[in-house]
């Protein structure tokens, strides 16, 4: 039997162009399964970004698989995502949870990112979300005074979130933001899931975040392609047959004022936007790993990128931009 996919090895083209908002492009997918398979994908809103899903299974099952996908991403967008009305934002308009009740997902995004935040000088920071809405972002971006800026930062940061006995405590006005790893996270957690259900092989991207990976046997190669941050041109081509590839721009969203850009990822020391650094993809095992790791060394830059211990990934790729607007490429690693 052959497989059932149009343009298998001839090279077709899916240009993942959200928007804008997608900073890698998957463009191409090689089969060499023997089994009647079919390719599916699916485009559905997560995180206020999009989420794109392609899963390779047989013919069977492919559909249902694809749409359990998308119920898994709904359910984790609505519990996880600023915008739900789920688990984070009970937590954030509680002030407190009981860390017994908190989900394995919630749980999962608060460990990890302790911990990512532990290895990059806290310059990861899952508790900026009052600093996020005083900057405006995503929905009306723009310029604060200094005097909200110091406020928005003095109740920022996980030094107002404490564990007392069995009680996680924010400060009054502390508000917890996954938005620099949850599309990872679910991202991982989508393709985990496609894969428990039969898919051969499945790639899963949400906002730039991709996790994809298949059977050995089958040997798919995923073939992505890293945009330059400052043209929509493509400065690198990766290919890889399983894991994660995370990018964060300053091109994602931001704004203009007097000249200077103000992008959506900030310093935490600081309270303002990152500058200097315009785009990090990070390479490894998984995509909230590399979701996370990849906005550290947006704020840290090429020292961050050097302080992170080899085991966490593969290769981080820094694009930096000087005073002038030149553009300089840094990479450490391989794939
Ligand atoms: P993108 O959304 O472009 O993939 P990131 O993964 O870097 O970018 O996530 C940026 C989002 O994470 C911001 O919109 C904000 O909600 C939050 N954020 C901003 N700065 C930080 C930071 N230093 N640490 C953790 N989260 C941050
Ligand atoms: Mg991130």
């Amino acid at each position: 039997m052959k497989p059932v996919r149009k343009n298998i090895n001839s090279g077709f083209l899916l240009a993942l162009l959200l928007g804008g908002l997608v900073s890698a492009i998957l463009v191409r997918v090689f089969v060499t399964g023997r089994d009647e398979l079919l390719e599916m994908k699916n485009r559905t809103p997560v995180l206020g970004t999009f989420a794109t899903y392609i899963v390779i299974a047989e013919r069977e099952t492919a559909a249902l698989i694809l749409s359990s996908m998308d119920s898994l991403a709904r359910y984790l967008d609505n519990e996880l995502g600023v915008y739900g009305n789920g688990e984070l934002s009970d937590l954030n308009m509680g002030g407190y949870v009981l860390t017994h009740e908190l989900s394995p997902d919630m749980k999962y995004l608060l460990d990890n990112s302790l911990f990512i935040s532990s290895i990059t000088d806290s310059l990861f920071d899952p508790a900026m979300g009052l600093l996020v809405n005083t900057w405006g972002f995503p929905d009306d971006p723009h310029l604060p005074d200094s005097a909200e800026i110091e406020r928005a930062l003095a109740r920022s940061g996980l030094v107002n979130v404490r564990i007392s006995g069995d009680t996680l405590l924010l400060s009054s006005g502390t508000l917890l933001d996954f938005g620099a790893i949850a599309k990872g996270y679910i991202a991982d957690r989508i393709y985990s899931h496609s894969r428990s259900l039969g898919a051969r092989a499945a790639l899963v991207e949400i906002g730039g975040e991709i996790r994809c990976g298949g059977d050995p046997e089958t040997a798919r190669l995923w073939r992505l392609a890293v945009r330059n941050p400052r043209g929509d041109n493509i400065m690198e081509m990766i290919e890889i047959d399983s894991g994660a590839v995370a990018t964060s721009g300053d091109y994602e969203s931001y704004f203009f004022d007097n000249g200077i850009r103000f992008c959506h990822i900030l310093d935490p020391r600081t309270g303002y936007p990152e500058s200097g650094v315009a785009s990090v993809t990070v390479i490894c095992g998984n995509a909230a790993f590399g979701d996370a790791l990849a906005t550290a060394v947006s704020v840290g830059g090429i020292d961050t990128a050097e302080s992170i211990p080899d085991s966490l990934f593969s290769l981080i790729i820094v694009v930096t931009e000087d005073e002038n607007g030149e553009i300089t490429e840094w990479r450490r690693g391989s794939i």
